[in-house]
């Protein structure tokens, strides 16, 4: 019996052997190269793309200088190429990865809060407290701000809404009140 010798697949006219991962692709799976065997090259596209992937990274880890220098040269030549991109993709991005871009935020928060904490609260008792409202009702009173006025009005009109106080009564309560200030100073 006859042992017949291993054959491999040849190249032919449709389809080629890519030397470099052995399978054998249609002839347009290859770039054109006149010198090259059926007008094109040796190589599949796809692994000279990844050739050139890896030559490239290799170089790139080589030249971290030259790699930095070129990109603060592009950004500086293409800002508003950036800002226009940057603009367009921001809201697409958030989109698609909004849940670990609010996860990395909170994160953020937390670790902001712990190396900036809030002052302790400040604890009132009810003494201070009253005390406090005074003072804060003496400045309303003596500023005669609309919340001020509007409770004049409602004192005199129990029921009555303060939001369904006009302003031009507010006005007039004010003069008003202004007007008995001044008698109550004149006499003193
Ligand atoms: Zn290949």
């Amino acid at each position: 019996m006859r042992i017949e010798p291993i054959r491999f697949k040849t190249d032919s006219a449709e389809s080629r052997v890519c030397i470099k991962c052995g399978v054998e692709k249609d002839l347009d799976q290859f770039a054109k190269d006149k010198k090259g065997k059926y007008g094109r090259r040796s190589q599949c596209r796809d692994c000279e793309r990844a050739g050139n992937t890896k030559r490239v990274m290799g170089w790139k880890r080589r030249n971290p200088d030259r790699v930095k220098a070129a990109r603060a040269q592009y950004s500086n030549s293409h800002q508003e190429v950036i800002r226009a991109n940057s603009k367009r993709n921001k809201p697409i991005y958030y989109k698609k990865n909004r849940e670990s871009i609010l996860a990395r935020a909170a994160v953020k928060r937390r670790q902001f809060r712990i190396e900036n904490p809030l002052p302790p609260k400040i604890v009132q008792t009810a003494e201070e407290i009253k005390k406090g409202l005074k003072s804060y009702n003496q400045r309303q009173s003596a500023m005669l701000t609309d919340g001020y006025v509007k409770k004049q009005i409602v004192k005199r009109m129990p029921g009555v809404s303060r939001a369904d106080i006009p302003a031009d009564l507010v006005k007039l309560k004010r003069d008003m009140l202004l007007l008995k200030r001044s008698r109550k100073n004149g006499v003193t």
